[in-house]
């Protein structure tokens, strides 16, 4: 997977480096999570809450950062602020509050992108791209709040151009918003079958699951 990974940066003229991968192990079991910790990976995601904190608990001894890339619940965000290094995807200034107010002072800011729906699917998560300076703008004043950048999840595309549409008009919002003075270095996009389109059009991590782990066995 680093191989691909920096194979896109070279093709793209991007940095070598320049593309963090945080590896998708929803259902996949703690022992494959130890496994590519000892290979040196350090950045995790994970969408469920209660999986997340249970694999959490058994791997409290490695020097791992978590990233929450789940559909954020408010009712559940107080315990996502608590045990969480990142979240990817802060749809709502209800649960950005909720976040802030759990989020524990010695731990730090928690660092959050902001979800935006660029496709503009009724049946998809994130904000719309038109809505996404207010929010910005408020998550930007709440102190326990570390505004990151942008994260978005298109639906499939048969074609890489098709593929890398989605992705620029991230990009493209994340230069508005820098634009407009947000101090933002983040673009969470392309997951494993976009993550060269995702690549070409900037983004800073990508979120990476199947091709890194094999097919995702089924939830228990
Ligand atoms: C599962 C998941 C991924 C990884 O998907 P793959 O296709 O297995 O790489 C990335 N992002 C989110 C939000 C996910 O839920």
């Amino acid at each position: 997977m680093l191989e691909r990974l920096r194979g896109a940066e070279q093709r793209f003229h991007r940095p070598p480096g320049s593309v963090g991968l945080v590896a998708a192990s929803k259902a996949q079991p703690v022992p494959c999570i130890r496994a590519l910790a000892a290979l040196g990976q350090r950045a995790f995601g994970e969408n469920y809450l209660q999986e997340a904190c249970r694999k959490m608990d058994a791997c409290a001894d490695l020097a791992v950062e978590w990233h929450f890339i789940g559909a954020l619940q408010a009712n559940k965000a107080a315990e996502v602020a608590r045990r969480f290094d990142w979240v990817h995807t802060v749809a709502s200034a209800r649960c950005a509050e909720r976040l802030a107010r759990a989020r524990p002072a010695q731990r730090g800011p928690l660092n959050v992108c902001i979800q935006v729906n660029v496709d503009g699917d009724p049946r998809k998560a994130g904000i719309a791209p038109t809505a996404a300076a207010d929010l910005a703008a408020q998550v930007a004043a709440m102190a326990p709040l570390r505004l990151r950048g942008l994260m978005t999840m298109p639906a499939p595309a048969a074609d890489f151009e098709a593929q890398r549409r989605p992705f620029r008009a991230l990009r493209e919002l994340l230069d508005a918003l820098k634009d407009q003075g947000f101090t933002l270095d983040t673009l969470s996009m392309g997951m494993s079958g976009d993550l060269e389109a995702a690549v070409a059009e900037g983004a800073t991590l990508v979120r990476i699951g199947s091709a890194l782990f094999g097919p995702r066995p089924a939830r228990q």
